[in-house]
């Protein structure tokens, strides 16, 4: 148990402190989310991609999705899908399937990450 309640400077030096460290998280997972953008526009990306949490605390939450297969572009809200938060956003290409060549299709290819839906994409539910 504390000697005595903590202060009113205590208190707004931890509120500082908190404060601080969520806009070095978020700093953070802007840095690596348009890393990956850059990446991916620059025809790499494979390697690796940030987590679910990363583009969601980074603000950029809508994953642009191209289907060679029916040659079409979707965007996917990633805070609507049920996954671990340390899930890549990579790996969730794996649950896509075109609705035009189902079985045939090639893997979708994920454009990026966006704090916006891109104009040209319809949202998907999936
Ligand atoms: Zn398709």
């Amino acid at each position: 148990m504390p000697e005595h309640d903590p202060t009113r400077t205590d208190r707004l030096a931890a509120d500082m402190r908190a404060r601080a460290a969520d806009k070095a998280a978020r700093d953070e997972a802007v840095r690596v989310v348009a890393q990956w953008n850059i990446a991916l526009a620059a025809g790499g990306g494979a390697l690796w991609s940030p987590s679910i949490r990363a583009a969601i605390v980074a603000d950029r939450p809508w994953l642009d999705v191209y289907c060679p297969g029916c040659r079409t572009s979707r965007v996917i809200d990633i805070r609507k899908i049920d996954r671990h938060p340390l899930a890549s956003v990579g790996s969730l290409v794996l649950g896509l399937r075109c609705s035009w060549r189902p079985g045939s299709a090639p893997m979708p290819k994920i454009v990026g990450l966006h704090a916006l839906p891109p104009a040209n994409a319809r949202e998907s539910a999936s």
